[in-house]
């Protein structure tokens, strides 16, 4: 019997590659195709397998720490937003002070403001396309969330960062809604951003990357519609190149965006304000236990914004600043950075744009490579870096060296283990939403003085701050102190801030 030699091409859809094979009779044939077809079988097989699985140790995550109701409405969550675990990290967390708050409110239940103040209002997703130094075609993602406009125009601020996501400003827009409803200004929660990296861009850059942001952006904002900020990655320069543009292609000058120079509309304090508040914020913990901020050793996380102004209140307060850090590393200064070693991070970081390791060779100090402050010893950690940087090992750590205040100048930074063991310690804890509302705060008060078309001084821009500050804090303390008189200021910032957001929310109906 001659053999005889086939050559067979698949291209049915049931296979999800073309094959080329040789073979010699029909019954190779018929084998070659089980052999295919079982291929295939278990390829869809494993892949089910792995997203039930992945789906599982989701759930299993959140089910440590979760009462039953929370689970149920987590799960909604996790099925509607899939893979956006920073975005359900923040919803469990308000979610776990708010379901028990509204089973006994039962107004809030009937009208779903939960589950409506999870769903952003509008999500803006764009192409920005620009032209590097070398001519060549660079191009990013750019995103604004538009959360909740239910007691004002969207606002928060623009982060210009690689890892930017929409998972990461969903979180920090859903984050934005009760911080700025716990400042008391009529501010609706946003966020948005790009991963475009500002390291390493030269000043050009940076601007022809502005102005396309904005030429797209410039159709969905407005000064009384949702007004952008800064936050990791944006500073006085890019919002001065935002604003530029937004002023060319709208042709008005309104106070579209906060954080703006002191010459074009910006407001005296803005820079400080948010750093300055998370050391007010922690000033008004300390004097729940009679104590204040003199003598206290302070570790600080970051070098940015936040960090700056927060190591200058310290130093004002009388407590000693010991480290700052980014993201390559940490400086241990044990001497403390005194008001002129900050005037150098700040130029080093602001102006020369370069790492912090470059402080310990100038001061001779440690620097540590890769590492997070949170092993160096302390009376109060100020985390002003970003999400996550705090985890549980690290909160015993700092628990078990006698650290009995954390107020958090950075969105969620700590993990939730690391509340937890906040929490079962009863140690002072200031949660984000909380203690760095100070930034939003001074950017309505910036909002304030644009529509009045006037400037504040300095002394009444700060002594606003710091009552808004106070006020945030005894809001906290309403809704967060137990029959114990333990303060649980993440209960307290969660209810606080949700009271005037639900109660707008149910005047407006279902909108
Ligand atoms: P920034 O000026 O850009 O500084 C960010 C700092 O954090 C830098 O030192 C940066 O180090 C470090 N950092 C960024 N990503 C990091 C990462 N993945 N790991 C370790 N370090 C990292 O930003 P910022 O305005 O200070 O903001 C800091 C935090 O405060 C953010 O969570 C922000 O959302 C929050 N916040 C800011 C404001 C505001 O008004 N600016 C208001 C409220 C809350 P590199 O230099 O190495 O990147």
């Amino acid at each position: 019997m001659t053999k005889v030699r086939t050559v067979v091409k698949h291209t049915s859809p049931e296979y999800p590659v073309i094959c080329k094979v040789q073979v010699n009779n029909s019954f190779c044939y018929f084998i070659h195709n089980k052999i295919y077809e079982l291929a295939y079988f278990l390829w869809v097989f494993f892949y089910i397998s792995l997203l039930a699985s992945n789906h599982k140790l989701q759930t299993k995550k959140l089910k440590k720490i979760m009462d039953p109701r929370v689970e149920q409405f987590m799960a909604q969550i996790i099925a509607k937003n899939a893979n956006e675990n920073e975005f359900h990290q923040a919803v469990q967390e308000v979610a776990e002070s708010l379901i028990p708050y509204i089973e006994e409110n039962p107004k809030y239940k009937h009208a779903k403001v939960l589950e409506r103040i999870a769903e952003p209002e509008r999500v803006i997703m764009f192409r920005i396309p620009w032209l590097d130094d070398k001519g060549e075609i660079q191009i990013n993602k750019g995103y604004r969330i538009e959360m909740n406009s239910a007691i004002g125009p969207y606002k928060g601020g623009m982060r210009f960062h690689p890892t930017v996501n929409l998972s990461i400003l969903k979180f920090l827009a859903f984050e934005q809604v009760l911080k700025n409803s716990l400042t008391t200004l009529p501010m609706g929660g946003g966020k948005g951003g790009s991963d475009f990296d500002p390291k390493g861009k030269s000043d050009n850059e940076v601007m022809r990357f502005c102005q396309s942001l904005m030429t797209e952006l410039c159709k969905h904002i407005g000064a009384n519609t949702d007004v952008p900020a800064g936050d990791i990655g944006v500073g006085g320069r890019e919002i001065g190149y935002m604003f530029g543009q937004y002023k060319r292609i709208r042709n008005e000058f309104v106070g579209v965006l906060t954080g703006k120079g002191i010459q074009y509309g910006g407001s005296l304090i803005r820079p400080e304000a948010t750093g300055y508040g998370a050391v007010y914020f922690a000033e008004e913990m300390l004097k729940t236990r009679g104590d204040s901020f003199k003598g206290k050793i302070v570790t600080v996380s970051g070098s940015g914004n936040v960090a700056q102004f927060a190591t200058e209140k310290v130093n004002m307060l009388g407590g000693k600043v010991v480290t700052v850090s980014d993201s390559a590393g940490f400086i241990h200064d044990p001497n403390g950075i005194d008001a002129e070693k900050l005037a150098y991070v700040m130029e080093l970081k602001n102006v020369k744009r370069g790492r912090i390791k470059e402080y310990a060779d100038k001061y001779g100090c440690e620097y540590y490579e890769g590492k997070r402050p949170w092993e160096i010893k302390c009376d109060v950690a100020l985390p002003c870096a970003t999400q996550n940087e705090l985890n549980e090992e690290e909160a015993k750590v700092l628990v078990a060296n006698g650290c009995f205040v954390i107020s958090e100048g950075a969105n969620m930074p700590s993990t939730p283990e690391a509340v937890e063991v906040y929490i079962e310690n009863k140690i002072l804890y200031g949660p984000g939403k909380a203690a760095n509302a100070g930034g939003v705060a001074v950017s309505g008060l910036e909002m304030s003085q644009n529509s009045l078309r006037l400037s504040w001084t300095r002394e009444e821009v700060d002594q606003r701050l710091h009552q808004i500050m106070k006020d945030i804090h005894a809001t906290c303390e309403k809704y967060g102190k137990d029959s114990s008189g333990f303060i649980n200021y993440v209960n307290g910032a969660n209810i606080g801030g949700f009271v005037k957001v639900a109660e707008a929310m149910l005047a407006q109906g279902a909108v």
